[in-house]
């Protein structure tokens, strides 16, 4: 690993100016990501601004929703009463991700700004445009199964690994973020981008730029909802596909719809044309097969991931049954 300056502000402006001012500072909270890519030689920050002192970390219902300080610990979140009440769907995406042991050390902010798990990334001796942009793709012609089906480029067909993503985007959250020009919000739709010619941004932020909160707003998604993941085994795995799922049901017939999908796409893939379909439809299987075929228009399979193209569908209709039900 490379030499590099550790500092540890208890002011937030003070950690931002560090990053802001220092184009190879990186933020670190849990380190649960960014230390192996380190260690690798994946990413080599000259600087890391520790940002574990700054007050971060509260779960609070705020007027209209649920605000979640950026260092609130995944482990935190899943099991704090209000969101497991008010948003259980997000509970059940955050309790589906990797470990115990890490969601014990993992943030909110860093489950956004993980990077993707392309085994291309992490490998030095291979072309990999997100890791050196200009150096080429080693998945669009290598071992592509983890891939992309939607939303790609022919600069990269890397897919988001976070599951806490795919709920909180089904959720319309919103992200707070400061920086050197002040405090934004952003549309958690728009946090994260496609890789268009730029594979090597994984959001929309602005350097220098810290999450400070997730904002959930309040919703009827409290009880019909499911998060379903399909890997490769039990649990500590990456999703092949996951969906998530909230429906509002009242008389057997769906009043309002949350959908999206994970491991499909460079971002969580939000479902909104499939939404659509289900409002004012009976919750049966042939409505959650319509829904579903809607949301696969426009999906394209590579060499080793056309399994997607089924198993998509298929896991949504799953995580439909299962919200439905519950
Ligand atoms: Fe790199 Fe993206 Fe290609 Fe993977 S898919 S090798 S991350 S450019």
């Amino acid at each position: 690993m490379n030499q590099f300056q550790y500092i540890r502000p208890a002011q937030q402006r003070a950690a931002i100016d560090a990053v802001a001012k220092d184009a190879t500072a990186k933020f670190i909270a849990g380190g649960t990501n960014l230390v192996d890519l380190m260690k690798r030689g994946v990413v080599a920050p000259q600087k890391l601004v520790d940002i574990n002192r700054l007050p971060l970390n509260k779960i609070a219902h705020q007027n209209t929703g649920l605000r979640i300080g950026a260092l609130a610990l995944n482990l935190a979140v899943a099991d704090d009463r209000l969101v497991r009440e008010r948003q259980p769907l997000l509970a059940l995406a955050l309790n589906a991700g990797a470990s115990p042991q890490l969601r014990n050390m993992a943030t909110v902010g860093g489950n956004m700004l993980q990077r993707t798990r392309c085994p291309y990334f992490y490998d030095l001796a291979l072309p990999c445009n997100k890791r050196t942009p200009g150096s080429g793709c080693g998945a669009l012609e290598g071992i592509n199964r983890m891939h992309a089906i939607f939303g790609f480029s022919d600069k990269c067909i890397a897919v988001h690994p976070s599951d806490m993503s795919v709920a909180l985007v089904a959720l319309d959250a919103t992200v707070l973020v400061s920086g050197p020009k002040g405090d934004r919000r952003i549309a958690f739709a728009d946090f994260h981008r496609l890789p268009g010619n730029t594979p090597e941004k994984d959001t929309n932020l602005a350097p220098g730029e810290l999450i400070t909160a997730v904002e959930v707003p309040d919703g009827p998604f409290t009880r019909h909802v499911h998060y379903q993941k399909v890997r490769e085994r039990a649990s500590y795995a990456f999703a092949l596909v996951s969906a998530a799922a909230a429906l509002d049901v009242e008389n057997n017939t769906i009043k309002a719809a949350r959908l999206a999908l994970g491991g499909v796409a460079h971002k969580p893939w939000r479902l909104t044309a499939a939404e659509q379909v289900l409002v004012g439809k009976p919750a049966t299987e042939e409505t959650f097969r319509q829904a579903a075929a809607v949301a696969m228009q426009g999906a394209k399979a590579f060499k080793h991931n056309a399994y997607k193209l089924k198993l998509a569908p298929n896991t949504l209709v799953q995580a439909l049954k299962t919200a439905a039900a519950a």
